[in-house]
């Protein structure tokens, strides 16, 4: 096998440091295996030549040298930037988001642009403007979504860490699906600004990696207080990787969302694995509390609403005018705009701005977007009361496995149900995270959330870690990307 594909960044940047490797072959070795493997997978929009991604980068930082991937809705100077969809196919961005300057500033490779669906709205990442990406485990599988292309590229050994944005369970469902670790922070911890926006009060920046200790490092790096952003919380830099060495699991109250873990259809073996792991946290000496958490029922319903109200706003700005995609031959103002609008965006993202547009609408707003927002309330009240008693909750973040491509195709009701246990903690805001907890018999990743108060991140770290010591998943690999 391949020395450098899967290193830890810990373990990269050892070999940096020791000379036994330069940054310009770790990023080659990268570049290789995109070039091998993203055919397979299509995980990857875009990638840019070695000379023109070493003369962004700093050559000293937490990230010296190691190699990341950015969802194609995060902005990088200079660079293209589609969000998948044919209506900014060709578009270049003149500045960088907050995260890839500072990813650019701690010296990290942006090697490229990840695959999503269209415009981050999906669970699958077959809405791409440029094909579907493939689940690394099993090529006839989704990788999950809407940040397929960043999970796929991350379990595929391509490089270690990748960005993706979680606005309903975008980070999350396809970390599970990937068998990797994918964090949503708390809302507001990590800057928005330049990042495309489908739901503004629900989007946050995550980050996708193969172990709890890069991730914490990644998030390290991008997370802190930002002036450019209005919702970005007073918070200064922390690192999340310095306590994690003493973490234990001895004293923590682990709560089990119940309600979610027996909810109907979950998947037997999901169960199981996840049973499993509380066992592994009691062993180590934690105490288990069974919770209900009724508000999570009427979660996907609010999250349908609240979602497409704000994407409806959002994309509003895409006409013609201000973006790359222009439908020709048009012979008023207006029928450029709908034209444009007509033929630039795909099925799905039409489907939510009409949507979008009819929940806001005058004599419907107060049964629908009105009602969501009071389930909000409810979602982010019924989580403070609980986090009175445990410290951290335990539930899914999916109730099946990857299942294969096209399978929702007639049912995009069960498409829309893959938010289900992700998206609570968007509405509420808490920072929640991914962790791979087992296989299937098909050999398929299980993942399980963990969920903390606000600004909880170093807490969740913590917790996870120990479980991920113990049980070391993160060393089985997909079989056909050695
Ligand atoms: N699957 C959800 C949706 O389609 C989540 C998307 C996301 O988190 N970006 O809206």
């Amino acid at each position: 096998m391949n020395k450098l594909a899967y290193a830890t960044i810990a373990q990269l940047k050892s070999m940096l440091e020791k000379n036994e490797i330069t940054q310009k072959e770790v990023l080659d070795n990268c570049l290789q295996r995109f070039a091998k493997y993203n055919p397979i997978l299509n995980c990857a929009i875009q990638l840019f030549d070695a000379d023109s991604i070493l003369q962004e980068c700093i050559i000293q930082g937490p990230l010296a040298g190691i190699p990341g991937i950015f969802k194609d809705n995060i902005a990088q100077k200079d660079r293209r930037l589609s969000c998948a969809s044919k209506i900014l196919d060709g578009y270049t961005v003149m500045y960088d988001s907050t995260a890839s300057a500072r990813a650019k500033q701690a010296g990290g490779l942006l090697v490229g642009r990840a695959n999503l669906d269209e415009f981050a709205m999906g669970s699958s990442t077959e809405t791409s403007y440029f094909g579907k990406t493939k689940n690394p485990w099993d090529t006839k599988r989704v990788p999950g979504g809407s940040s397929g292309g960043s999970a796929a590229a991350v379990a595929a050994g391509l490089v270690p860490w990748a960005l993706g944005s979680d606005t309903g369970g975008s980070v999350r469902q396809p970390a599970a699906f990937c068998g990797i670790v994918g964090i949503k922070p708390t809302y507001g911890l990590v800057s928005r600004y330049g990042l495309v926006a489908y739901g503004s009060s629900l989007d946050q920046i995550g980050v996708f990696s193969r172990t709890i200790q890069d991730n914490a490092r990644v998030l390290s790096v991008i997370a802190g207080h930002d002036m450019r952003d209005s919702t970005s919380l007073r918070v200064g830099k922390k690192d999340y990787t310095q306590n994690l060495k003493d973490a234990s699991g001895k004293g923590l109250r682990i709560g089990v969302v119940e309600n979610a873990l027996y909810a109907e259809g979950m998947d037997p073996e999901i169960v199981q694995s996840i049973e499993q792991a509380i066992a592994v946290y009691e062993k180590m000496g934690a105490t288990i509390q069974k919770i209900k958490l009724t508000s999570f029922d009427y979660a996907a319903a609010a999250y349908f609403i609240i979602s497409r109200a704000e994407a409806a706003s959002n994309l509003a700005r895409f006409d013609g005018v201000r973006y790359a995609f222009r439908a020709k031959d048009a012979k008023t103002l207006y029928d450029m705009y709908c034209d444009t609008r007509h033929d630039g965006f795909g099925n799905e993202v039409k489907n939510r701005i009409l949507v979008g547009n009819y929940v806001l609408s005058a004599g419907h707003a107060g049964a629908f977007y009105n009602n969501a927002t009071l389930v909000r309330r409810m979602i982010r009240a019924e989580l403070q009361k609980a986090f009175k008693s445990v410290d951290v909750l335990i539930m899914p973040t999916h109730p099946m496995p990857a299942f294969e491509i096209g399978a929702f195709d007639k049912n995009k009701l069960q498409m829309d149900l893959q938010d289900y246990f992700t998206c609570p903690m968007n509405l509420s805001g808490n920072p929640a995270i991914s962790i791979p907890c087992g296989f299937t018999k098909q050999n398929l990743p299980i993942g399980m959330q963990l969920i903390g108060p606000h600004l909880s991140e170093e807490l969740l770290y913590k917790t996870a870690y120990v479980y991920e010591q113990e049980t070391k998943w993160f060393e089985k690999k997909p079989k056909g990307f050695e």
